[in-house]
């Protein structure tokens, strides 16, 4: 089969390697759609350390080609998407139940072969079939859903809670709706115009904010006569984001931070300790492909023009290279087969 292989910082290959044979517990899809998300550039750029030659990819929809003997949830032909984690099975953490920290993970598209090949090969207990009424644009946006809808749990989100998004991005844009179908109200902030427009078009947020023009943490608090937002999600990983996370926070508020900081960042820790805040991390996602699936078939979830470039499969180092520029329009990226 072809399969792109990352070899180097910056480098693919296009690779002819043997078809994935699968066990008796595993899944062959055949790969439709692949997504490209802020850890696939992170590794492309060198930012990670990885086995290489690497085929990477952990955001996919795809069709069940094959599986094995003792695979009864899915069947040949039915159109599915998958989890990307595995647990090791052995450590503490996946013994109580909380793979997504397992000290020992094999990742698909990091540690094992991903979804930027023809086939792909996933433990059958990973994968989920895709609701008839679900698309393949849909398809591919369930992982980054399910991310947002775990943040949305953890930091449970109520009826009734302000809510601010700090980056709306892909995973922004689906914590403002999901934060809106838990019952809260949203405002969204970004320095980037077009996706603040497009949040408030789309009507995904109350209120948008651009944090280039003055203090936001301020203006919030004045536009909604409030001491704060009752929950604060980071979705960026910079200095100024979390900094701003924080003081926009009310006193005994929440702030989730889901940013992959690339840096140690200097925050105001007294912003911490004199408003009592409940800050917590929030890392990839658990048990959340199904209630994800559930939000998307009962379309609770808007996806149209999350997707804004898509390419072809043989063009898909162009897709990393025009990816990494982050210009103003560009949400997700999508690699089609
Ligand atoms: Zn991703
Ligand atoms: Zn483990």
């Amino acid at each position: 089969m072809k399969a792109l292989q990352l070899i180097g910082k910056e480098k693919f290959k296009f690779a002819e390697v043997p078809k994935p044979e699968i066990k008796a517990d595993e899944v062959l899809l055949k790969i439709k759609k692949v997504g490209i998300c802020g850890t696939d550039l992170h590794i492309y750029h060198g930012g990670m350390k990885v086995p290489l030659p690497l085929i990477m990819g952990h955001e996919f929809v795809g069709d069940v080609a094959e599986v094995g003997l003792d695979v009864t949830n899915v069947k040949v032909g039915d159109r599915a998407v998958a989890e990307h984690v595995i647990g090791c099975g052995n450590c503490t953490f996946c013994n109580f139940g909380k793979c997504n920290l397992c000290i020992k993970p094999t990742v698909i598209g990091l540690h094992r072969p991903g979804a930027l090949a023809e086939y792909v090969a996933i433990p059958a207990r990973l994968v989920y079939r895709l609701p008839d009424e679900l698309t393949y644009d849909d398809g591919v946006l369930v992982e980054p859903l399910s991310i947002a809808v775990y943040g949305i749990r953890r930091a449970g989100v109520g009826v009734g809670d302000n809510v601010v998004v700090v980056g709306q991005g892909t995973i922004g844009l689906f914590i403002d709706q999901v934060a809106k179908a838990a019952g809260a109200s949203v405002c969204g902030i970004d320095v980037m115009q077009p996706r603040l427009d497009y949040a408030s078009k789309k009507q995904l947020v109350d209120i948008a904010l651009n944090s280039k023009n003055g203090d936001v943490a301020e203006k919030y608090k004045k536009e909604t006569n409030y001491a704060g937002a009752d929950v604060v999600f980071e979705v960026v990983g910079r200095d100024e984001t979390i900094d701003l996370s924080l003081s926009i926070a009310r006193p005994d508020g929440k702030v989730a931070v889901l940013g992959v900081f690339e840096h140690d960042a200097s925050i105001n820790m007294m912003d911490i300790v004199k408003k009592e805040l409940h800050v917590l991390g929030s890392w990839t996602c658990l048990n959340s492909f199904e209630p994800t699936l559930h939000l998307l078939a009962n379309k609770h979830i808007l996806t149209d023009g999350l997707i804004t470039h898509r390419y072809k499969f043989a063009d898909t180092p162009k897709a990393f290279i025009d990816a990494s520029s982050y210009s103003d329009n560009r949400i997700k990226s999508a690699i089609e087969f």
